[in-house]
């Protein structure tokens, strides 16, 4: 008999779903994990302390408060990476205690170590303090080891002038300049954190635009607000080489610009965490990004092997691992699987945010299906004046063939949470006549979905008197 029937080598929030998953069947689960990354990525380095980040940002800066108080308003003047650290650091802490005692609860053994496959049944683990390897085995495994910053081998990281995405978090001061290069999701949050901050900050992406997936006029509007800021955009750039320097780091482009800053951030994309697996031994490979394929089930190429999370790829969020790991587990164990729910929302914790669900204008018009655009701004809401959100806005693609909801777009305060209110429409097949005809509590931001159905409703009804007129 092997010594556990479901061994999860990490765990982040694919890894922790999959063992949890697994362990509420009965299964006797094992859980690989460096010693000091409980919760992954997610808790240590990504999601959780720039989500905290953000926040301490925008309580100590006072920015939403501006629109009341005055442009000079602030909660704290001096700002240092003390104060904005403290608050990561105690929800890192929390966080990494719920995840150890939901473990503990489900009797999930943590082995703390670095795991690689032995053979397809067999995982070394090595120990993070001694290096001794010890062997485990198991009827099933689950993959969900993430990714790790990718590193241009051009650039010489030094983690003080020249950082990652990681390493940002451990910076002694905040930077007065900061280059930030690849104007992705990560990018772009920190970019605005620290133009927030009061940094003045130079983006340089070598696409011509930036969240491509996001809709155009939501990406415009963000823009406006970080250039308000004092981002500096480059777009249609490619970086030729950074200079470390005495006093920071000199980023010189193709184009011949030079830009003299404190520090650097590249983020320009995440690598697989595979190399240290010895995958071969599995009968396993990754493809040169060190991503694993995997099949609907998140099964592998090996069946009693499965992959979860960001090593598989697309989307990489933290959400969507949580979801592959428990169905990953679900079918490693026998049970029945259903797929993953098709309508999955995506939030962007830029300053402002954005979230969507479902498809955007662009998608639509490219698919040939006709639409029509609801708009609410949050100034027209008496909560938009109360919190001093002028900006925010709701935009509802509503179907003009049968009404149906087809994409919901929020830019301002609480539009990550907002959408979940159109996705649980649009996933219970709701046309617009709900959001018209429902009471939203009052004042609201949510009173956005009423105010921006109505307007649709109301563009249509007047298509259809123009169209019949003529
Ligand atoms: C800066 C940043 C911000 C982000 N913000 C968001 C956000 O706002 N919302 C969102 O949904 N997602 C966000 N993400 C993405 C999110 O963090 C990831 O999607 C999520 O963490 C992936 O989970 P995972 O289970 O694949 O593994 P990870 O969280 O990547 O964890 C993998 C774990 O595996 C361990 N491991 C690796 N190799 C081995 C080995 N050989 N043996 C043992 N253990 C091993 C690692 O130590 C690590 O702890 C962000 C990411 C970053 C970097």
């Amino acid at each position: 008999m092997a010594d556990f029937d479901v061994v999860v080598l990490g765990s982040g929030p694919g890894g922790q779903k999959a063992a949890i998953a697994a362990a509420k069947l009965g299964r006797r689960v094992a859980v690989i994990e460096k010693r000091h990354m409980i919760g992954g990525v997610c808790i240590n380095t990504g999601t959780i302390p720039s989500k905290t980040l953000r926040e301490a940002v925008l309580y100590l800066t006072g920015l939403n408060q501006r629109e009341l108080y005055g442009a000079s308003y602030r909660v704290k003047d001096e700002i240092t990476v003390t104060d904005l650290g403290m608050r990561t650091q105690h929800v890192i802490g929390r966080e990494i205690q719920v995840i150890r005692s939901q473990l503990a609860r489900n009797h999930v053994t943590v082995l703390h170590g670095t795991g690689r496959f032995l053979d397809p049944h067999t995982i070394g683990v090595s120990g993070d303090d001694d290096g001794a390897e010890m062997k485990i085995t198991a009827d099933r495994i689950v993959i969900a080891t993430g990714t790790s910053p990718a590193r241009p081998d051009s650039v010489e990281f030094d983690d003080r002038t020249v950082i990652d995405s990681d390493a940002i978090l451990r910076l002694e001061r905040v930077p007065e300049t900061l280059v930030v290069v690849g104007a992705g999701v990560i990018g772009i949050e920190y970019a605005s954190m620290f133009a927030a901050l009061g940094t003045k900050v130079t983006v340089v992406e070598r696409r011509e635009r930036m969240l491509e997936f996001c809709d155009l006029e939501i990406v415009e509007a963000l823009k406006y607000h970080l250039r308000d800021l004092a981002v500096t955009f480059r777009f249609g750039e490619n970086v030729a080489a950074v200079e470390r320097r005495g006093s920071g780091a000199l980023t010189v482009l193709e184009s011949g610009k030079r830009i003299p800053a404190d520090c650097v951030m590249y983020s320009a994309g995440r690598q697989g965490k595979t190399a240290e697996l010895c995958l071969e031994a599995a009968g396993l490979a990754a493809d040169r990004r060190g991503r694993i394929e995997v099949d609907d089930n998140y099964a592998t190429a090996v069946p009693h092997i499965y992959a979860v999370g960001d090593v598989i790829g697309f989307p990489a969020l933290a959400a969507t691992s949580m979801e592959q790991g428990r169905v990953a587990a679900q079918h490693a164990c026998g049970e029945p699987v259903e797929e993953l729910a098709e309508l999955t929302p995506i939030g962007i914790y830029t300053i402002p945010e954005i979230s969507f669900v479902g498809k955007s204008e662009d998608e639509l018009t490219r698919e040939k299906v006709p639409f029509e655009v609801g708009v609410s701004r949050y100034r027209e809401l008496a909560r938009g004046q109360i919190i001093g959100d002028s900006y925010g806005m709701l935009k509802l693609l509503v179907s003009s063939e049968d009404r149906r909801l087809l994409g919901v777009h929020v830019f301002g305060t609480g539009a990550t949470e907002l959408v979940h209110i159109g996705q649980t429409v649009m996933g219970c097949g709701g046309t617009v006549d709900y959001l018209v005809n429902a009471v939203f509590n009052y004042p609201t931001l949510a009173e956005s979905y009423k105010v921006a159905a109505l307007d649709a409703m109301n563009k249509m009804r007047v298509v259809a008197r123009l169209t019949a007129e003529m």
